[in-house]
């Protein structure tokens, strides 16, 4: 087994707002390397570096809108956020939570910060990635996983800390998302000084975003705070030492290696697929959801 090199650490770019909820800094598709194929499944990671909301009545967020052909996957470190979809998915996830929500055939939804938490107002921080589909699932239908902290599979790590997994596994230890391809997702939860080491097949696509503190990677280079690190597709093994207390969120997925149609809020195959989108969506076939 190899040793799985860094290819690039990537700084955060200007942020942006996504609605008026969330102030994010595109790392997918972010053109230079990161691009769709790149991070194949992975076709959009947004992250909401820590940010400070004020106290509002009129919770932020962004309204309805549609999605299809992939999975939405939301990760918060801090804050609330609520969701609720024409499918009849929904809820509300808090600190260390998941929401996995499968658009697939296609689904409206919302997303805003949580009533009572955007009352108070506080340090917001979330993870928006998206998923690809393999174009045999693009249209089943929708589907919604929450997965509250404690649900998640924790490898205990003794004094390094501990791993946290969402979807896949870490060393054989199985996180509880369902996911339509192989893909792995999980939280390092390292204590400073810690190690950890991960293995993932050469070919997966890999990254991680540190999400808090800063870890060395392979006994070389220092990732800092916000910063994402893409691992080369030679090799295998890569191992973190954080340098304080840390959190890193590890993404890692076996290509789909299928052609990449994206157009605003649908990714399909082929553009034919994404005018019979738009036609769908214009059509009333997503569904009914309420402002
Ligand atoms: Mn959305």
């Amino acid at each position: 087994m190899a040793t799985k090199k860094v290819e690039i650490i990537v700084q955060p770019k200007p942020p942006h707002f996504v609605g008026d909820g969330f102030r994010v800094h595109n790392f997918i598709p972010s053109g230079f390397r990161l691009d769709m194929k790149r991070m194949d499944p992975f076709i959009m990671l947004d992250y909401n570096s820590k940010f400070h909301f004020s106290g509002t009545d009129t919770p932020r967020g962004v309204g309805v809108h549609p999605h299809r052909g992939f999975e939405t996957v939301t990760i918060a470190y801090k804050g609330r956020v609520e969701h609720g979809d024409s499918a009849g998915g929904g809820g509300i996830i808090g600190e260390g939570d998941v929401q996995w929500m499968t658009a697939a055939s296609g689904v409206l939804h919302k997303e805003f910060h949580e009533t009572e938490w955007a009352k108070e107002g506080g340090i917001f921080q979330m993870v928006q990635l998206w998923v690809n589909l393999p174009a045999k699932d693009k249209m089943s239908p929708p589907k919604y996983q929450a997965i509250k902290n404690s649900e998640m599979k924790n490898v205990d790590l003794g004094e390094n800390g501990f791993i946290e997994v969402i979807a896949g596994d870490y060393n054989g230890e199985k996180g509880p998302a369902s996911t339509f391809s192989p893909v792995n997702l999980m939280n390092a939860k390292l204590k400073k000084g810690g190690k950890a080491d991960f293995s993932f097949p050469a070919g997966f696509n890999t990254a991680a975003l540190v999400i808090e503190g800063s870890v060395v990677v392979n006994g070389g280079e220092k990732v800092p705070t916000d910063h994402l690190v893409l691992f080369g597709n030679e090799g295998e093994n890569f191992t973190f030492e954080a340098t304080e207390d840390s959190i890193v969120l590890v993404i890692s997925g076996e290509p789909l290696n299928e052609p990449i149609f994206p157009h605003g809020p649908f990714v399909m195959n082929s553009r034919e697929e994404i005018i019979q989108a738009f036609d769908d969506y214009n059509n009333g076939k997503f569904g009914y959801l309420e402002d």
